[in-house]
């Protein structure tokens, strides 16, 4: 399911600090881990990021799917 693994995804893909905001008190979550997929079915490529936030202690899992209109 998972492809490649950190190394491999580009640095902006990484480190999108936009998309790394606490969902519960807003500050900078820390990445446990980041997989860059494919979904065959809509073309799609799926980022899967596992997030923590060191503040509140929670964590979450964020997919970010990237299609073309
Ligand atoms: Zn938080």
């Amino acid at each position: 399911m998972c492809v490649g693994g950190d190394a491999n995804l580009p640095e902006h893909v990484r480190e999108n600090q936009q998309l790394l905001r606490c969902p519960n008190c807003g500050s900078l979550m820390s990445i446990d881990a980041v997989y860059l997929r494919e979904d065959p079915r809509s073309k799609s490529k799926v980022i899967e990021r596992a997030l923590s936030c060191k503040d509140c202690k929670i964590r979450i899992r964020q997919y970010i799917y990237i299609s073309r209109l």
